[in-house]
This record gives C-alpha cells, structure tokens and sequence, in this order.
C-alpha cells in the first residue's frame, strides 16, 4: 500500500503544528465519533419529522415510547427505493456524458495537474426537473410526492450504500489511483473518513462531479420540488410557507448549476479528498439534513401572511445574490489575471507566490477589493442568511428546522478556520500580508 509521499506532505498545505493530543482528536477521535454518530442520525431526523410521538420535536428522545417508535418506525431499503437510486444515477450520468457543454479545466492540483469537467450543468437541471413534473404531473406515470412517499427507504439505501462505496474509494485509492493527488496516511479511520484521492475518476467520470453535483444537488432540488408536491396531494393545497422554503432552495440550486464552474474552484473540489466526510456527506447527510426544513413542512402545512412570506423570501434572495456575487468577484479576478473591476475600480490585489510538488513555481492572485476586503470568508454570512431563510417558515414551536442552519454555522466556522491554516501554508508571507490588510475571518467588528 503506498504511503504518504513527500508529495503530499509537501503540498496538502494543512496544519502541521498542533499538538499531539489535538492531532488525534481530528485525525481519529473526531472522525470516529462523526462517522458513528452522522448515519443513525440521518434516519433518526426522518423519524422525528414523520411519526409520534414526535411530531417534529426531539424530547421524546428522552423517553422509552420515543426510543420505541424509532425502533418500530426504522426503515429498510425496498426494492423501489434502490431502482429509483439506480434510475436516478444512471439519468444524470448519462445527462452528464450527453448533454452538450463546454470542457472546463479546473485549477492546478498539488501535483500538478488540471481536472477537466464538462459545463452542461443548467441544462441537466432544466431537463431534470422537467423530466420529474413530466413524468409525475404531465404523464401520471408517478405521483410527484414520490420522494416524500419513499423517503425513510430511500434515505437508508443512500445511508448504506455511500458507507460501502467509501469503502471501495479507499480501496481505489490505495491500489488503483486515478493520479498522483492522493495520499495515504496508514491510519484507517483517518484514510476512510477524509478520503484517499483528490480526484478520483470511474469509468472516464470524474466522479466529484457526477457525485457532488449531479446526484447531491441535483437530487436536493428534485426532493424540496417532491415535498412541496407531496404536501399539495395530502391538503389539496400547497401552503406559502413551503412555497417559500422551496422556492429559496430551488433558486439557491439553480445558482449552483449557473455557478457550477466556481464550485470547481471551491474547497470541496480543490482540498478536500473524496472519503466519508465529502462523499458521504452528499450522497446521505445532504438529503437528510440539508432537506430538512422543506421535509419538516410537509405534515404542518400553515400560511403566512403574504408580506411576510415575500418578506423572507426577498431575504432569501438577497442572501443568495450576496453570496453568488462574492465568489464571482473571486472567480473573475482569477480568470481575468486582475483586468476588471469590482464594485466600478479596478481591484486591490496580493500577488501571491507558492510551489507545487513538483518544485515549479506559482503565482496567484488574493482579490483585498469587493465582498473580499470586507472579511476573509465573509460569503459565508450570506450562505447563513439563506438557509436561516428558508428555515424561518416553519416558525419557532421547534428546533429541528433549524438544524440544518446551526450545523451549518458550525461547518462554516470550522471551515473558516481550516482555511486560514491551509492559505497560510501555501502563501506564507502573501496570507500574512492578506490578513493584515482584511483582518476579520468572518464578521468584520466580531470574529
Ligand atoms: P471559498 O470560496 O472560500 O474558497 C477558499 C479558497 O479561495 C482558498 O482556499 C483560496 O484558494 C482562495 N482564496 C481565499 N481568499 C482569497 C482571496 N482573497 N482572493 C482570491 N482567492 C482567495 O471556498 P468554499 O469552498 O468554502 O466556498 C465556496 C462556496 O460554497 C461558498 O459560496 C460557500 O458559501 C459555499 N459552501 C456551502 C456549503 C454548504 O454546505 N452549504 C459548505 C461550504 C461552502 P487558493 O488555493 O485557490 O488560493
């Protein structure tokens, strides 16, 4: 099995320094417990939202009839619930192969590579959700509440299924590498949890793009579109209160596929491997959780006045376009080697030096102009604000549609921070001088 090459120590830029104690908490204790806990609780959120004694609350937890209905209410796959995967995945791999769209090269690897990846992500969103309404309310083949319908078996499919499939990425990795950006650190739960390969490739299929795109978030709008549908066929009538939540996470998705080439410039595709914790976080947590709101509503349908059901749209919107506009600034500077303008001047820019593994030499661009002298990740406020949006429907008589939004405010703080590490060990002097010259992490004034 191959080790960890000087290669990648030299180039995963991640924090070198902590102490023992600390290392084994985020190399071992910390992914154990993530990993042991994130799956039970996946299903266990579909429980709370669907049966009593719950009714959307989590104190039964705390009672033995609570602990009963999570036993009796626990799902198994079904057979429908594996060909609707099955048809799923085979319709977006082959959108994904098929449907036309420029060839996009990523940016340069540690080892010095570029990943290519094809931009035909609006029109697989398009076809997508009009093949589902098609199918569903066009032709009757199915209902669209399909996936409410299904979800408790679809859910521990996905649950099962991604914990294998990370297996065999492991395994992949170790012995059938797809391209030098990889790494194998020997310790197991570390190597399983984080993933082995950058990139890894299946078939001539960059698999983190059919997988984190075109599964996870194309299969997050079909699901949101299904509940809103779902609660449509149960009432007779689809309440402004889903229409709202939906709605921000349908605009929210589509933004994603218009941006699709920005998030090939994101963390998830840059640094992080493809092991448990991005792997299976799409293929499992995303739907469980990320969903989770929209899910909440289906059984508690209630409107809100119109001004502030648009209100807090309008707020969703807002947060979307902030969010959009701070990583195109970021984008544009890159592509256009700085020959633009943010916000109507021409851009304050840190010309920042680093080396691959390969020993070559590279220059960068750190934009200090627009959303980006504001605080160094400040577009995480606005991807806040929006799910904090489309959580707001659902009132404030419980906490699980807010689970979503908390643990996303602890994603991104730790995200921030792991960030920072990784910046500063690529750009050294060029983050210092970054950090002095924006030097809020998150909310400028308080963090
Ligand atoms: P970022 O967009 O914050 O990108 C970070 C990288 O950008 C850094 O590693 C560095 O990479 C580069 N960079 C940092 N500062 C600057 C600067 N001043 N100028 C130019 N480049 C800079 O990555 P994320 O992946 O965290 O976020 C991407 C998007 O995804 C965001 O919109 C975020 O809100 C969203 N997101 C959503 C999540 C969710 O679960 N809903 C989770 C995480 C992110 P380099 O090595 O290239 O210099």
């Amino acid at each position: 099995m191959a080790k960890l090459t000087a290669t990648d120590r030299l180039t995963t830029w991640a924090a070198g320094s902590d102490s023992r104690a600390v290392e084994f908490l985020r190399s071992t204790l910390g992914p154990l417990l993530l990993m042991l806990v994130t799956p039970p609780a996946a299903i266990l959120l579909w429980i709370v939202c669907n049966f009593a004694p719950f009714d959307g609350a989590l104190t039964p937890l705390l009672t033995v009839e609570g602990w009963r209905a999570v036993a009796d209410n626990f799902p198994h796959p079904s057979r429908q619930a594996v060909a609707m995967v099955l048809v799923f995945v085979a319709f977006e791999a082959v959108l994904l192969r098929w449907l036309p769209g420029k060839s996009f090269e990523g940016p340069i690897t540690p080892a010095g590579s570029r990943p290519r990846y094809k931009l035909n992500g609006v029109a697989a969103w398009l076809v997508t959700l009009g093949a589902f309404f098609g199918c569903s309310s066009g032709l009757g083949l199915f209902s669209a509440g399909i996936v409410y319908d299904h979800f408790g078996s679809l859910l521990i499919t996905l649950v099962v299924f991604a914990l294998l499939f990370c297996l065999f990425l492991y395994f992949k990795g170790c012995y059938w590498p797809s391209s030098e950006d990889r790494s194998v650190s020997g310790n197991f739960i570390w190597d399983y949890y984080w993933g082995v390969e950058l990139h890894p490739v299946l078939f001539g299929v960059n698999l983190k793009q059919l997988i984190n795109c075109r599964l996870s978030m194309m299969g997050w709008s079909v699901i949101v579109c299904s509940f809103a549908a779902k609660q449509g066929e149960l009432t007779g009538h689809v309440s402004n209160t889903i229409l709202v939540s939906a709605g921000i996470t349908v605009v929210y998705l589509f933004k994603f596929f218009w941006w699709e080439s920005g998030y090939f410039t994101s963390l998830d595709i840059m640094h992080d491997r493809f092991g448990f914790y991005i792997c299976w976080g799409v293929l499992a947590w995303v739907p469980a959780v990320y969903a989770l709101t929209a899910q909440y509503l289906v059984l508690r349908p209630h409107d809100l006045p119109w001004a502030v059901a648009l209100a807090i749209f309008g707020l969703g919107l807002g947060a979307i376009y902030v969010n959009y506009a701070a990583d195109e600034q970021r984008q544009r500077v890159r592509e256009t080697g700085g020959n633009t303008t943010i916000w109507g001047r021409a851009p304050e820019l840190i010309k920042a030096r680093y080396t691959t593994a390969d020993g070559r030499p590279h220059e960068s661009l750190l934009l200090v102009s627009g959303w980006w002298s504001v605080a160094r990740h400040f577009h995480y406020v606005p991807e806040i604000t929006l799910a904090l949006a489309w959580s707001l429907p659902a009132g404030f008589s419980h906490v699980v549609p807010y689970f979503y939004v908390t643990f996303l405010t602890i994603l991104l703080t730790d995200r921030a921070t792991r960030d920072d590490k990784r910046c500063r060990k690529k750009y050294g002097p060029y983050w210092d001088e970054y950090c002095r010259r924006v030097p809020w992490k998150i909310v400028p004034g308080v963090y």
